[in-house]
């Protein structure tokens, strides 16, 4: 019988052997599941790949190595080979975690969250990030006042660490109001990066949270991952067409300045859509003084 005593300096062979030749078990039933990570959807259901680990250590465990009193070379090797695929097993379960969960991401989400947690009013932009972004000219999308929705809106934003940055402003943008003070610009990136100022770096992130923003962004937005450039612009470059088509039409037609039904007509006489704006404004036709086309949209700060 082995003492609490013999354990402590090591001499319990019969124990100490035992509790080896589990964690042994344990380690050769990572390393035999280690395949199954690779055949599991691991990043769409990230507590899968570590369900599958922690049952697999579990059985190892239960059904311990075999008592290895003769050691041969190969044996060794073979040994080695199974803490190496344990170790691994283990170590691409908390990539998997992490990126999935952000498991140790929790400084940039601190980092967020003290940049956030003040605010009294959210805008979702129509707009980009921190190159040359309008906060206060840019049509907003969706505004948040109500605390309980501000917290709510924040919660759902979880980071598993820093991402490459793109070149491009990002779309929409998102921003943190304080007593009237806009204090935190941000835009989203491709659907899976936040950029926003005070803090540096894209912030890539979790998978959860990456659902989260984009189920919320079309519930509440209408944007779809597809749409990644401001409505506003959209309703800038269909109107120019109009107008560019209102001055070809003048030309043609003896400088008689055409209508918006005449226009109509011609967009449907060449087979092409007339464009309508993205955010749901009416178009109106003006002449100015100089005679110029100008297309007008009702939708709220589209001119
Ligand atoms: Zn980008
Ligand atoms: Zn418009």
């Amino acid at each position: 019988m082995a003492t609490e005593n013999d354990n402590e300096n090591g001499v319990s062979p019969q124990r100490s052997k035992g509790g080896a030749r589990r964690w042994y078990g344990a380690a050769r039933g990572l390393a035999i599941a280690f395949p199954i990570v690779f055949l599991l959807p691991g990043f769409a259901f990230s507590y899968l790949p570590l369900g599958a680990a922690v049952v697999s250590a579990l059985i190892g465990w239960m059904v311990p190595g075999r008592p290895h009193t003769v050691k041969n070379a190969w044996r060794t090797v073979g040994e080695s080979f199974v803490w190496l695929a344990a170790a691994l097993h283990l170590a691409l379960v908390a990539l998997w975690l992490h990126l999935a969960t952000g498991l140790f991401g929790f400084l940039i989400d601190k980092n967020f969250r003290s940049a956030v947690k003040d605010a009294d009013r959210i805008v979702i932009r129509d707009g980009g990030g921190l190159c040359h972004s309008k906060p206060d000219k840019e049509p907003s999308l969706f505004e948040i006042t109500n605390k309980a929705e501000i917290a709510a809106f924040n919660d759902m934003f979880k980071f598993s660490g820093r991402t490459m940055s793109c070149k491009c402003c990002g779309y929409p943008g998102i921003d943190w109001w304080r007593d009237g003070q806009c204090v935190v610009v941000s835009a989203l990136h491709h659907g899976h990066a936040l950029r926003i100022s005070g803090i540096g770096g894209d912030l890539r992130f979790t998978i959860e949270s990456r659902r989260r923003v984009q189920e919320w962004l079309e519930t509440h937005c209408g944007l779809t991952p597809g749409d990644n450039s401001p409505r506003y612009r959209r309703c800038m470059m269909a109107r120019a067409r109009i107008e560019s088509e209102a001055l070809d039409l003048a030309k043609t037609n003896d400088s008689k300045k055409p209508t918006m039904d005449d226009l109509r007509e011609e967009f449907k006489k060449n087979g092409k859509e007339f464009p309508a704006c993205p955010a749901g404004g009416e178009y109106s036709l003006t002449y100015g003084e100089d005679g110029r086309p100008e297309i007008k949209c009702t939708a709220p700060r589209h001119d």
